[in-house]
């Protein structure tokens, strides 16, 4: 069975012009070097690669957050003037993101139901009680319990918080999530709590993630596909146990030589079982 294509991008190109200073002349950042992608409905493509590769550009692309130089962008099928961004609200509710600190997208002054509710608020025409409700509902699937409802941002726990943002992010039933290094700000233990997180919500919703991370070892669990990116570029790109088990680029061999073993490893994980069992062919990492 073929699965349909949520996201596809091509030759993304995003150059960042650097205004000059008293001495210095104009300059270019070519962040974003002709990025290519396509991700099936469900699945999960890691981007990886050490700070300043171009993730987070590519992450705002890609979350027409911000423009790209040049390139192609089509989500579930429908192309994107990335380069205008000429959104429409249906648009906007498709692509969500989730940031590594959500607390800096969280109001100090909201309360955490109000949080949830918002989004509703503000793209769709229902009731305040339906609001409500769906907030509820959907506090309860991210972990989280009733008497939170009515707590502010300061009383949750960085993990708790991060739960947050994503029921925030799911409110609107988005076609695509993209999570830019979700994990890195929490403790191992609480990083794969909210790894288990995304893979049950992952399978219950069909949702498809762009999941973002300087760390292989996350990855490793929660991948379909992998791209590994180097100064702007893909340097390498493919399934995840091909890419694991058979890296082609020296960057990449040296990313897998200096992934620590004892690391999120040693935590249950039921991701992967979870994959291995769908995909009998997977071997193990
Ligand atoms: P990553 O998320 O992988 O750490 P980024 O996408 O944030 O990388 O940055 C990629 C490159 O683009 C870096 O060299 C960074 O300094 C540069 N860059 C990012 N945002 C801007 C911006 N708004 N203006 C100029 N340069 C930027
Ligand atoms: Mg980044």
């Amino acid at each position: 069975m073929t699965r349909p294509i949520v996201l596809e991008g091509r030759n993304i190109i995003r150059d960042y012009q650097l205004t000059p200073g008293m001495l210095k002349k104009a300059k270019v950042v070519h962040a974003v070097k002709g990025i290519n992608l396509s991700i099936e409905r469900g699945k999960t493509l890691a981007i990886v690669g050490e700070s300043g590769c171009g993730k987070s550009t590519l992450a705002r692309i890609i979350t027409l957050i911000d423009p790209a130089t040049s390139g192609e962008l089509f989500i579930d099928g429908q192309r994107i003037d990335i380069a205008k961004r000429k959104l429409t609200p249906e648009l906007r509710c498709k692509v969500q993101i989730v940031f590594q600190n959500p607390y800096g997208s969280l109001n100090p002054r909201q309360k955490i139901g109000d949080v949830l509710a918002e989004p509703l608020r503000l793209n769709t025409d229902i009731s305040a009680s339906q609001r409500r409700d769906r907030a509820m509902a959907m506090l309860k699937k991210v972990g989280l319990q009733e008497i939170h409802f009515n707590r502010y941002p300061h009383m949750f726990s960085g993990g708790q918080r991060q739960r947050i943002a994503i029921a925030r992010a799911l409110m609107l039933n988005p076609s695509l999530l993209v999570l830019d290094e979700p994990v890195s700000a929490l403790d191992l233990s609480v990083q794969a709590q909210v790894l288990n997180l995304l893979a049950d919500l992952q399978d219950e919703f069909q949702l498809t993630y762009v999941f973002i991370s300087h760390d292989l070892s996350v990855v490793k669990h929660i991948a379909d596909d992998v791209m590994v990116m180097y100064h702007g570029e893909a340097v390498e790109h493919g399934p995840r146990e091909q890419v694991f088990a058979d890296p082609k680029h020296s960057y990449t061999k040296m990313l897998i030589a200096a992934t620590p073993r004892a690391t999120l490893d040693s935590i249950r994980i039921r991701i992967a079982h979870k994959k291995q069992v769908k995909r009998p062919s997977l071997a193990p990492l």
